[in-house]
């Protein structure tokens, strides 16, 4: 019986749609199927988060040929300050400083509204002749063979595939039916999103406030040229705080919860102002004991899921998707099979370790920092003053940071699939 594609891909999410636009670009059959209505994952109600893109990510997004349409909407990153509570110690990371280390200037990341990438994700998408998208569509369950996989879909028909990627996100039903088995836990704290508006410009400056229930990150965005001068300068909250003062914070009346903001925000911007819904998110750790079963493999959020204290949880899943991406292009240019279980070994041990790291940096970066402890807040406070004092490891972790070290996929080193 003939395929009906290479791979089919389960889950529209950012990182399905960024693995889709990279295999299909390169001119393999591929179908992406998400239980959801895609046209309807990009309205302005669906997600109200803003995503801290790396720079090693942009470049992926270019070499998918994504990243020119989301430019004019991506904010650069130009310098990182990092706080502890009232303590006068800081951090702070300067992307003028890659220069002193003989590297080019570039900006540290950007900060993008996460309905515009999706919206220029799907835009490319639709128009790529390989690539199939049924939406909403369910994949329900795999049956995996010698030559193949056959996908049951929830609207009865089914399909013929070499190789399936769970990009279902973190309850991910395919890794549940794969018997894949998970390390996790939830944190007590839930993160609340909102927008808001500065008298000041933030100049390309995003904060990383440390205070008792949790990170507090001020994240600049680009203005919002639908205001009239003077009221553009606008940036992104992520607070993360106490689960269970969360409800009480998100239904206050607007003006008490502009002061919660406010004081948390502090002044260096003038006077600010909440511009936009309050988005709350539950905070969790996620890591699955294996990333591939007999044709299927994992991708970002079905494989791992990180505290969004360093921003980086989207960023794994993009580098997951550049080394699968490289992995089943090189497979299909020699006749191989994508699905073959030495391919999915590779994968697996490329890209577990990174997740995995990432997961116990940030785990441990959120206890450390919340809580008051004295003598604990002495040593970190030291910890932040010595690395800021130290040119070439504050340059080494602004390129980690930055998506520029380790084993780096041909698409995350700026080189063509
Ligand atoms: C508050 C917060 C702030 C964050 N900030 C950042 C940041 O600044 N930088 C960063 O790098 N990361 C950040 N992240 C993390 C980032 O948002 C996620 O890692 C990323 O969005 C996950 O995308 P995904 O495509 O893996 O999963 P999802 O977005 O969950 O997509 C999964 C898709 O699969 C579909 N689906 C599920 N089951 C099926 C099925 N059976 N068949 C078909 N389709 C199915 C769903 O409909 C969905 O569309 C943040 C996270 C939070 C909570």
């Amino acid at each position: 019986m003939a395929d009906d594609a290479e791979l089919l891909i389960a889950g529209g999410g950012l990182n399905g749609l960024a693995l889709a636009i990279a295999c299909a670009g390169a001119g393999l059959p591929t179908i992406l199927a998400d239980r959801q209505d895609l046209a309807a994952t990009t309205a302005a109600a669906f997600d109200g988060r803003t995503s801290a893109i790396a720079y090693g990510s942009r470049l992926v997004l270019d070499g998918i040929g994504v990243w020119p349409e989301i430019a004019p909407e991506a904010e650069p990153i130009r310098e990182i300050r990092v706080a502890d509570d009232d303590s006068p110690l800081f951090l702070h990371y300067d992307h003028r400083d890659l220069a002193a280390g003989g590297l080019d200037p570039v900006p540290l990341g950007y900060i993008v509204e996460n309905r515009v990438l999706r919206r220029a994700l799907l835009a490319h998408a639709a128009a790529l002749p390989e690539l199939r998208l049924l939406s909403p569509c369910t994949v329900a369950e795999i049956a995996a063979g010698r030559d193949g996989a056959v996908a049951a879909l929830g609207d009865g028909r089914s399909l013929r595939v070499r190789l399936v990627v769970a990009a279902d996100g973190k309850e991910s039903p395919l890794r549940h039916a794969a018997g894949i088995r998970v390390v996790e836990w939830r944190y007590d704290q839930i993160g609340i999103v909102t927008t808001v508006r500065h008298e000041r410009p933030h100049g390309g400056v995003a904060v990383e406030h440390f205070l008792p229930a949790g990170p507090f990150a001020i994240l600049p965005m680009t203005d919002d040229a639908t205001q009239a001068p003077g009221r553009r300068a606008r940036s992104s909250i992520v607070w993360t705080e106490n689960a269970g003062l969360v409800p009480h914070l998100i239904a206050m009346p607007d003006a008490d919860f502009t002061a919660e903001l406010a004081a948390r925000f502090g002044d260096f911007l003038g006077a600010v102002e909440p511009v936009g819904p309050r988005w709350t998110y539950p905070l969790a750790l996620m890591q699955a004991e294996r990333y591939a079963a007999p044709r299927l493999a994992l991708l970002g959020e079905a494989a791992h899921v990180i505290h969004p204290i360093a921003g980086q949880g989207l960023n794994i899943g993009i580098r997951d998707v550049a080394a699968l991406a490289e992995l089943i292009v090189d497979a299909r240019r020699l006749g191989l099979d994508i699905g073959d279980p030495m391919l999915l070994e590779r994968y697996q041990r490329w890209r577990r370790a990174d997740a995995m790291l990432l997961a116990a940096v940030t785990d441990g970066l959120n206890r450390l920092f919340s809580n008051t402890i004295t003598p604990v807040r002495l040593v970190r406070d030291l910890g932040l003053a010595a690395v800021n004092r130290v040119p070439p490891l504050k340059r080494l972790l602004m390129r980690h940071a930055m998506g520029m070290l380790g084993d780096r996929p041909r698409l995350a080193r700026g080189e063509r699939l």
